[in-house]
């Protein structure tokens, strides 16, 4: 059986796609509010006679495409929401919702997640195994892969293998990022509050600082990358916040400490927190303070599984060329790392990156991606799928 020309068929929706996106850019909704956008997945899907379920993990919208013959279950992933950010571009689709904005490509997500539902249903009776859509809220840092996951989304049936892809600008549109192993950072927040006992700043002698232990501890976790961690291994610890005191001749009695942590490795994610926590509270010993630390885990680094992203690199290779492919990873991080975690899977990156509308980084007032990207974010993923579920060309 002969597999589908998948660059065609994406090729044949991108009018269409650029429609929906643009409809989707105009209309953006921040996390677990994406009411608007929920519902036009969930018609589209229903219309295309896939069984739908909504309100899984709130907003989020699964629906099933069950192949004509038993095989595996396929999850493919896509988020849906956009930033608290006000766009500050003149292109004339901009958003028209003040303060909230499509600034990471997520409308992009949506448009190609229905793309690809509506060109594999087209093929239902050539699958052997099952689809699974999952259609994602609140991916920008507000848990939605966690209450997805807390819903069900991996239960009945449990995926044998899960696909994820993000528009990505950094890479020049007509690449693809694949790499095995670790691909995004896990990241989390740390508080550190140091407690001291405050005085008049004339009579520092009658008073225990806690600006100075805070200000030794800040110095002191820059030695964590530089002197705990493989140097070949890669690890951010960096304090953003400092808080301390109300006025020049006070001194305080605490300083509040506020940073993030990231790097590829759970393992080494924690053993970072053990030295934080042992450099804070011994610091501020040696300083007579004591110190305290919380900690948010706010999603796990996004590890690629070796035989996903042989079957992801493979497809790429068909569609893009090997040439196309780059194996690079980010220190940005994203909450697929959750169902990662549980399924074996590959997350991807289609590069959507050029000189001109889309030259602004992820998260900036003016983001943009180049949307024939689209067109290769549908067909990678659609072939990857058929590599799953329709067999080989050669058969
Ligand atoms: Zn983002
Ligand atoms: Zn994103």
């Amino acid at each position: 059986m002969a597999q589908p020309d998948f660059r065609k068929e994406a090729e044949a929706h991108y009018d269409e796609m650029v429609a929906m996106r643009r409809d989707f850019h105009r209309h953006p909704e921040l996390g677990f509010e994406e009411t608007r956008t929920s519902g036009i997945v969930a018609e589209t899907l229903q219309d295309l006679g896939l069984e739908v379920q909504r309100g899984i993990g709130q907003t989020g919208v699964v629906a099933l495409l069950e192949g004509s013959r038993p095989g595996p279950t396929v999850l493919l992933r896509f988020d849906m929401d956009a930033l608290p950010i006000q766009e500050n571009s003149d292109i004339a689709y901009a958003s028209e919702n003040p303060g909230v904005m499509h600034a990471c490509g997520h409308d992009g997500h949506t448009t190609m997640g229905l793309t690809l539902a509506k060109i594999l249903s087209k093929f239902q009776g050539d699958m052997a195994g099952t689809l699974k859509f999952v259609f994602q809220p609140a991916e920008e840092g507000l848990g939605g892969a966690f209450a997805m996951i807390a819903d069900g989304v991996l239960e009945n049936p449990k995926p044998d293998v899960a696909l994820a892809m993000h528009l990505w600008t950094p890479e020049p549109y007509g690449n693809v990022r694949v790499l095995e192993g670790p691909c995004m950072s896990s990241s989390s927040v740390f508080t550190l509050t140091v407690t001291g006992r405050g005085g008049h700043g004339a009579a520092p002698h009658m008073a225990v600082d806690p600006v100075l232990a805070a200000a030794h501890i800040v110095a002191a976790l820059q030695s964590i990358v530089s002197r705990n961690v493989d140097p070949q291994d890669s690890v951010v610890v960096s304090i953003g916040e400092f808080k301390a005191g109300t006025t020049f001749n006070v001194i305080p009695d605490d300083a509040v400490l506020k940073g993030t942590v990231r790097s590829y490795n759970n393992e080494l994610h924690r053993m970072i927190y053990r030295r934080i926590l042992e450099m804070a509270t011994k610091m501020a010993e040696a300083f007579s303070c004591t110190a305290s630390m919380e900690t948010i885990a706010i999603v796990q680094a996004v590890v690629n599984a070796p035989e996903p992203t042989a079957v992801v690199y493979e497809a790429a290779a068909q569609i893009m060329g090997e040439d196309h492919i780059t194996p690079k990873r980010t220190m940005a991080s994203e909450d697929m790392g959750f169902i990662l975690d549980e399924i074996p899977g590959c997350y991807f990156f289609i590069g959507a990156g050029n000189d001109e509308e889309a030259r602004f980084p992820h998260h900036h007032s003016r983001f943009n991606f180049a949307e024939q990207a689209m067109i290769d974010g549908v067909a990678v993923m659609g072939q990857a799928v058929a590599n799953y579920l329709m067999g080989s060309d050669s058969e």
